[in-house]
């Protein structure tokens, strides 16, 4: 048997292999999940002008020295020019408004005789406290000012940052090309779509939680329905990719006597080989030419949990790298064990896990009591991380530190459907949060 490649010499066979694609110009109001292809600074400060932050008066600190009476000379709305501040006068003024000139504090409406809420302007307010200079009044520029940076190039689009790139002046984005991926299941044991299973079959699901691992990443996902064991119907099928950037296979790439994906792209410019990380180690990687273009093909084991690691190591770094998004990196987090476990020797495991804040630790924990197993995919959607325990490690004791690779988010939203064999740590972890 021939030794196991390293997962970093996998990689960056991998990304040898791929170019970066080029960048096209969006609208801001539809960049989600783009990756920007240059450094974005602000054109507007923000706020871009002095306002106030309450709803309330605008006055002179130098005449509210006291609790006192004032003359109100008018409103101040959000939406308008400034307006000038006579001394010895107070005015009705909103949330955002332009800061009256001469106007050097807002007292909120709470604070004076006036009831909050629509209503004729008073002829005058009476306020219960004294004004201080600059209260309740937001700066110009005070978050950002002409020419910040405010974005990198590599920096994928977020709902905030939609928020941030308009709010500077952006309503227009260069971003890379969003690439385009086919995913391929292969299996004569496939059914599609909730079928009643038949004798020895089982869902896929693998294509469409591949399409959907794609799409969250910012590429668009084309699934093809799943191939039977056949080379020639998988090769017909692989036609069917159209122009893709990437295509992605799963399973018939290990040991077995039916191997379809294997069989059929062997000398066609895919290298099979065994990469040192559990689960996943089967794997493809080459470019084939698919009609007359030069495409990459991700050919990954068959297994449901191997597929969804094997996105994350592999697949994730090889998307990042094309679109140019710079989060494939990883960022050093580290949890503790929250049990004992036994990684396989020799290997690198990727073992999905519930990671939780525990007395200010974070804490992983295997979601199932079997252990990182690569067929349990129905308890895989608990997992918020995959856990790194390093190729030299034989045995892992509660409390021991690993690197964690997060998933999925940590604010863990509702967890559901425990079932039996999930821990009874967990299940206990569960009911607290
Ligand atoms: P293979 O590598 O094709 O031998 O598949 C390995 C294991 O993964 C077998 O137990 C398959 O039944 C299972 N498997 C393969 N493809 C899928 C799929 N699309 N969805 C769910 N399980 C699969
Ligand atoms: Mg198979």
């Amino acid at each position: 048997m021939s030794p196991l490649r390293s997962v970093d010499d996998q990689l960056s066979r991998m990304l040898a292999a791929a170019e970066r694609v080029g960048t096209e110009t969006v609208p801001t109001s539809e960049a989600t999940g783009r990756i920007l292809a240059t450094d974005l600074r602000a054109r507007f400060a923000v706020p871009p002008f002095t306002n106030s932050a309450m709803d309330g008066y605008a006055v002179r600190a130098a005449d509210l020295v006291e609790p006192r009476t004032l003359p109100v000379a008018g409103d101040a709305p959000a939406g308008a020019a400034p307006v000038r501040l006579e001394p010895g006068t107070a005015l009705r003024i909103m949330t955002g408004a332009p800061l009256p000139e001469g106007a050097d504090a807002v007292v909120p409406v709470e604070q004076t005789d006036q009831r909050p809420g629509p209503g004729p302007v008073p002829s005058e307010v009476s306020f219960s406290v004294a004004a201080k200079a600059g209260a309740n009044i937001r700066r110009r520029g005070e978050d950002v000012t002409e020419g910040d940076l405010v974005m990198r190039a590599g920096d994928r689009v977020s709902a905030a940052a939609i928020g941030a790139l308009l709010s500077v002046g952006h309503a227009e984005l260069e971003v890379t090309r969003r690439l385009r991926v086919a995913v391929m299941a292969t299996g004569d044991e496939l059914a599609c779509g909730g079928e009643a299973l038949a004798p020895g079959s089982i869902p896929d699901s693998n294509g469409p939680m591949l399409a959907a691992l794609v799409a969250q990443w910012g590429a668009e996902a084309v699934l093809l329905p799943a191939s039977r064991d056949s080379v020639a119907e998988f090769l017909a099928a692989l036609e069917g990719a159209g122009e893709v950037d990437l295509v992605i296979t799963t399973g018939g790439v290990s040991a077995g006597a039916f191997e379809v994906v294997r069989q059929a792209l062997t000398g066609r410019g895919v290298e099979f080989v065994g990469v040192a990380m559990q689960p996943g180690k089967p794997q493809g990687f080459g470019a084939i030419e698919l009609g007359g273009r030069r495409v990459l093909v991700a050919c990954l084991p068959g297994n449901p949990v191997s597929v969804f690691v094997s996105f994350h190591v592999l697949v994730r770094p090889l998307l990042a790298w094309m679109s140019g998004a710079a989060d494939a990196a990883t960022h050093g987090m580290r949890a503790v064990a929250g049990h004992d476990w036994t990684p396989p020797r020799g290997r690198t495991q990727y073992a999905p896990a519930v990671v939780t804040q525990e007395n200010g630790r974070l804490v992983a924990r295997l979601p199932h009591e079997l252990g990182a197993k690569s067929h349990l995919i129905a308890s895989l959607h608990l997992a918020n991380a995959l856990v790194v325990v390093p190729a030299d490690v034989d045995a892992v004791a509660a409390g021991d530190e690993l690197e964690v690779l997060p998933v999925a988010g940590f604010a863990g939203g509702e967890r559901h459907g425990m079932r039996r064999g999930m821990r009874r740590g967990m299940r206990r972890g569960m009911r607290r949060g």
